[in-house]
């Protein structure tokens, strides 16, 4: 594995550690990007990697992601992400999850922990018999709970395409707007939902292809192999299941006028938002769009740590807020003749002090 302060994808990352416990048998990435706005607050994924340095470039990719993300949201967290390195059977022990909780507590509050691909509430739960740093907790009625952040995602990512196919197509409904999604699990799924109650006309694919194929069955979509999504002629291409999908490759074979979904780390590589603009797609910025999540688990966080009752009202509007931060993102990118994705870095760099 090359170290990683050579790689590409290191881009002054405060701190990257490496946790290890031969007990449980647990191995992760905890990445801190910056903590110019707060702690570093983001999920914990947990995945198996053909190679750890797959795992280490994604903890890399994902807390600087959080970073950009957190600060457009106007969160006071700044960006980390935690990757646990599952083997083939993913297997996941009430040990490995305590052991992981100790390794986030002997970082005193500096990184934050929450759900992301691959982990759940009751891992969260597990999580927080060891420690406080972490948020997105089972609610148990007290009221300061959120619980899982996809709900929340899929809602913003769900307002946040209706305001691209607003921008990009200039159409005010959905109804009858074709929309094809990349994934359905919490995200995608619950998008697909939004989607179908306004009337969208929705083509669906995962690499469990039982699941896409349920779900078109409930709303009435079409499900198509998971190889075949990017293909789809379409109004929105929706990316929801893992990031690096729009590459060279990727993107020559899109057929939508807009690109919008909740996936981290959409583009292989930040050129790669310049070629979506030069083929004319408008691209919603995956972490400005997805920010629902980090918002609903923050709320949830600084709530509990403050002693106050979570107020979920002001959680979703601070969701609403998403398109209105979108169309502002589409607005300059317009008047600069540069890409979204490019003006949406600059903005986050900006407010992470890094402009
Ligand atoms: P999930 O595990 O519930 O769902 C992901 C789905 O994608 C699964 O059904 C999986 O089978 C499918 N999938 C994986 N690879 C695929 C491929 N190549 N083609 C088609 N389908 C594929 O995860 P999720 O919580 O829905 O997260 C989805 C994406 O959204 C991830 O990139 C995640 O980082 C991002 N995200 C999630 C949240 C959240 O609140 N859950 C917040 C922000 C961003």
């Amino acid at each position: 594995m090359t170290a990683f302060w050579t790689s590409p994808d290191f881009d002054e990352h405060e701190r990257v550690e490496l946790v290890h416990d031969r007990a449980s048998g647990l191995t992760a990435f905890v990445a801190i990007h910056s903590s110019h706005l707060g702690p570093g607050a983001g999920g914990t994924r947990f995945w198996h990697y053909p190679d750890p340095a797959m795992a280490m470039r994604d903890a890399l990719r994902l807390s600087r992601g959080m970073s950009y993300k957190n600060a457009m949201a106007g969160l006071p967290m700044g960006g980390g992400k935690a990757v646990i390195l599952a083997n083939v059977a993913r297997d996941k022990t009430p040990a490995m999850m305590a052991a992981f909780g100790d390794a986030i507590e002997a970082l005193c509050g500096t990184y934050v922990t929450a759900e992301d691909v691959g982990m759940s509430e009751a891992d969260m739960a597990a999580i927080a018999a060891r420690t406080s740093y972490v948020t997105g907790l089972p609610a148990q009625g007290t009221g300061d709970r959120g619980g899982d952040p996809g709900p929340h995602t899929s809602r913003g990512v769900f307002l946040g395409v209706r305001e691209a196919v607003r921008v990009g197509l200039g159409k005010h409904s959905l109804s009858g707007v074709h929309v094809a999604v990349q994934g359905t699990g919490s995200v995608g799924g619950g998008l697909a939902r939004h989607l179908a109650s306004q009337g969208a006309r929705l083509t669906l694919a995962d690499i469990d292809a039982a699941r896409a194929e349920r779900l078109a069955a409930e709303l009435g979509g079409e499900a198509v192999p998971a190889d075949a999504i990017m293909d789809i002629e379409c109004d929105v291409f929706s990316p929801n299941a893992l990031g690096a999908i729009l590459d060279d490759e990727g993107i020559a074979r899109l057929r939508a006028p807009v690109v919008a979904g909740g996936a981290n780390n959409q583009l292989a590589r930040a050129h790669h938002g310049d070629t979506l603009a030069e083929r004319g797609i408008l691209y919603a910025p995956d972490y400005v769009i997805n920010a629902g999540g980090i918002i609903a688990v923050t709320h949830e966080y600084l709530a509990r740590r403050e002693g106050r009752t979570l107020d979920i009202a002001i959680t979703h509007a601070a969701v609403d807020a998403i398109p209105a931060r979108l169309a502002e993102i589409w607005e300059a990118a317009h008047a600069k003749h540069a890409a979204p994705s490019r003006v949406a870095d600059a903005m986050a760099q900006q407010l992470i002090g890094r402009g």
